[in-house]
């Protein structure tokens, strides 16, 4: 039997979960949070219960994982970690599938770092905590734009010279594990509805959507950078470039200020000057937080009719993510205009987050799954063992 240790690196974050080959049920769970600073380990036994942990001096993703490794230990019952899978923001043009980490592979991921310079390093940097610490066993990398690695050239470009495509300045889109996940999903619960086209709604802290025809991305609201589309958490969504010239010739901000403010401080935290959080901005009263929820919504909608062009038409809409999975409220006034495409929601299916939310009668079937991210990397990483 395989034991799969998953990894999901962030800028002060490592995720991870535990998974053998004969189960989708992870072992063990959890989260370090705010490595560097006041680090805190989380860790979750099979049933979801808390399990006691140790969190002194983690100020790197090495002490990170070594600190997980040993509060993980009583749990794998004797069992060694076989294979590693790694959660990677950027596979650049050459990889639509996961890959086994060679040298080779992580020097040509290192050069990705300028096309993600807040998810690709720590990414990486995961990889190499994880090689010292299990250096025999392989490392598998999972990208997160590889399941939008087709599209269609007009889905791939900008219309900017084109020098620049063949540089690789294109849309390459994000959250391919969570809709690869969704797809195969609905391929078990749904399959007509599988082969036909629809949009997956990925809304929490990070938010996109995508188009998916026959189970395969057409378009994504993610573009370039993990920026594009809808408002996030912290990132601003679609925004005219005009706007970053101005910042930088009237202002007076450097690239890294616009950075700064584009990922950090923009989004529901920047429209509501409250917090990033729907599950405040939804318990708040005041009207910048009903602003910034009119504004999540609203681009949802346009985004939701644009995806639907892109395929001509829609048979499915899937919410997930925290916000998708959870928020009765935001899915039912994403779905307060739709008529017009076919999508009419039965109101109590939808308070009781039921897996189908739309009507009998609703041309458009609207449904809610739970996405699951860990284990379409445990499944590729057991898929490189078990041959
Ligand atoms: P994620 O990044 O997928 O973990 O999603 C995080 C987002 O989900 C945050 O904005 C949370 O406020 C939101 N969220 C989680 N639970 C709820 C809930 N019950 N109602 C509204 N938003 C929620």
């Amino acid at each position: 039997m395989t034991t799969v240790l998953t990894l999901n690196a962030g800028s002060s974050s490592l995720k991870f979960a535990v998974y053998t080959s004969d189960s989708d049920q992870p072992l063990v769970t959890g989260l370090v949070d705010r490595i560097g600073t006041n680090a805190t380990l989380k860790l979750k036994d099979q049933r979801g219960f808390d399990l006691p942990t140790k969190t002194d001096g983690l100020s790197t993703h090495q002490e990170a994982l070594t600190s997980v490794l040993s509060a993980i230990e009583p749990e794998l019952d004797g069992k060694t970690i076989d294979i590693v899978g790694h959660r990677v923001v950027h596979g650049g043009l050459w990889y639509d599938a996961p890959v086994m980490v060679t040298d080779e592979v992580l020097e040509r991921l290192t050069t990705l770092e300028p096309f993600a310079p807040l998810h690709q390093p720590h990414n990486l940097s995961g990889i190499k905590a994880a090689k010292a610490a299990f250096p025999n066993a392989p490392q598998i990398a999972c990208f997160d734009t590889a399941f939008h690695r087709h599209h269609p050239y007009v889905n791939d470009t900008f219309a900017i010279p084109r020098a620049y495509y063949d540089k690789g300045v294109r849309r390459y889109g994000f959250h391919g594990l969570s809709y690869d996940y969704i797809s195969g999903e609905l391929r078990r619960i749904a399959p007509t509805i599988a082969q036909g086209r629809v949009v997956v709604a990925h809304l929490g802290n990070g938010a996109s959507m995508c188009a998916i025809q026959d189970g395969k991305s057409v378009a994504s609201t993610m573009g370039f950078s993990a920026l594009d589309g809808l408002p996030m958490g912290t990132r601003c969504g679609q925004l005219d470039a005009g706007v970053v010239l101005y910042l930088m010739d009237q202002e007076g901000l450097s690239a890294a200020d616009i950075s700064d403010m584009l990922y950090k401080k923009s989004g529901l935290l920047g429209l509501s000057d409250l917090s990033n959080d729907m599950r405040t901005l939804e318990a708040s009263d005041s009207i910048e937080a009903r602003q910034a929820i009119d504004y999540f919504v609203f681009r949802i909608q346009r985004e939701l009719g644009g995806m639907a062009a892109a395929m001509g038409g829609i048979d499915g809409l899937v919410f997930c993510g925290g916000i998708g999975e959870n928020s009765a409220f935001i899915r039912d006034r994403v779905c307060e205009r739709t008529a017009w495409m076919g999508i009419e929601i039965d109101h109590s299916r939808n308070d009781a987050h039921e897996q189908v939310i739309s009507t009998e009668m609703s041309r458009t079937t609207v449904m809610v799954i739970p996405t699951n991210e860990e284990l379409v990397i445990a499944r590729a990483a057991r898929e490189f063992t078990d041959g």
